[in-house]
C-alpha cells in the first residue's frame, strides 16, 4: 500500500502570522510515522514556510504552476520558481482553477508534466459537479478528467486527488460508499493509463471536507491513500487530528 501523504491547500488564505501554525503542524508530522504532510499555502508564503519546515518531514508545495520555463505570462509563476522557491509539489486542475480560471483538462497535463519534469511531486485533482453526481455520470466525468489531465510518464511523483466539487467548503463529505466506488474506478484507470505497477502506485487522494471527526472513516476506505484538505488545513488544531487519523490506520 503507498505510504499515506495527508496534504494542506491553503488556498487564498494565511499571512506571515499563521506560519505558525506550520510549526505545530511540523511538531505533529515528526510524531507522525508513516505519513507524508504537506502544506500548499499561497505563493508568497512558500518561501517563508519552506524555511519553518526545515529538518522536518514537512513538504511545502504550490498551488499551482505554468507549463513553461519562464517568459510573457504575466501572473503565473513557473515550475522552475516554485522549486528555486523550496517547494516540493504542486496542486494543479483543483476544480476552483478548472471553474474560476476555466483550466482545461489540457492545460492541467501540461501542468502536471511541466511540474514532474521539474522534479516536483504534482497532485492531479479531478471531481465531478452535484448536476453530474445527480445525473448519473461522476464516474464517467472522473474518467475524462483523468484521460485528458494526466501525464503518461512520471509516475512516480504523481498523486491523484479526488475531490467532488459539491464536497468542497460545504461541509458535506461523499459517503464511505461512494468514496470506495471512485476510489476503484480511479485505480483500475491509473492502472489502464499507466501500466499495472506504475498505476498501483500512483496514490489517490479523497478531498472534500475532511474533519477531524470523518477522517479516519473516509482514510479507512480502500484506495484511499491520503487526503486534500482545505479549510480544516489552516490550523494545526483542525489539521493535526486527520494527520494523526492517517498515522493510527498504519
Ligand atoms: C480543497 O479545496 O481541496 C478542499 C478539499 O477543501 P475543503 O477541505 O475545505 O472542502
Amino acid at each position: 500500500m503507498p505510504k499515506p501523504l495527508i496534504a494542506g491547500n491553503w488556498k487564498m488564505n494565511g499571512s506571515r502570522a499563521a506560519l505558525a501554525e506550520v510549526d505545530a503542524i511540523a511538531a505533529a508530522a515528526e510524531r507522525a510515522n508513516g505519513v507524508d504532510v504537506a502544506i500548499c499555502p499561497p505563493f508568497t508564503l512558500i518561501e517563508p514556510a519552506v524555511r519553518k519546515v526545515e529538518g522536518t518531514p514537512v513538504a511545502i508545495g504550490g498551488q499551482d504552476c505554468h507549463w513553461a520555463e519562464k517568459g510573457a505570462y504575466t501572473g503565473w509563476t513557473s515550475c522552475a520558481m516554485l522549486v528555486e522557491a523550496g517547494a516540493r509539489l504542486v496542486i494543479v486542475g483543483h476544480s476552483e482553477r478548472r471553474q474560476y480560471a476555466h483550466e482545461t483538462d489540457e492545460e492541467v497535463r501540461r501542468k502536471a508534466e511541466a511540474a514532474i519534469a521539474a522534479g516536483l511531486t504534482a497532485i492531479v485533482c479531478v471531481g465531478e459537479t452535484e448536476a453530474e453526481r445527480d445525473a448519473g455520470e461522476a464516474e464517467a466525468v472522473v474518467a475524462r478528467q483523468l484521460r485528458g489531465s494526466l501525464p503518461t510518464d512520471g509516475a512516480e511523483r504523481l498523486v491523484v486527488a479526488y475531490e467532488p466539487v459539491w464536497a468542497i467548503g460545504t461541509g458535506r463529505t461523499a459517503s464511505c460508499d461512494d468514496v470506495a466506488a471512485i476510489h476503484a474506478a480511479i485505480r483500475r484507470d491509473l492502472r489502464a493509463i499507466l501500466g499495472d505497477a506504475a498505476g498501483a502506485q500512483v496514490r489517490i487522494l479523497y478531498g472534500g471536507s475532511v474533519n477531524a471527526g470523518n477522517a479516519a472513516e473516509l482514510l479507512a476506505v480502500a484506495d484511499v491513500d491520503g487526503a486534500l484538505v482545505g479549510g480544516a488545513s489552516l490550523t494545526a488544531a483542525a489539521f493535526v487530528p486527520i494527520v494523526e487519523a492517517a498515522a493510527a490506520q498504519g
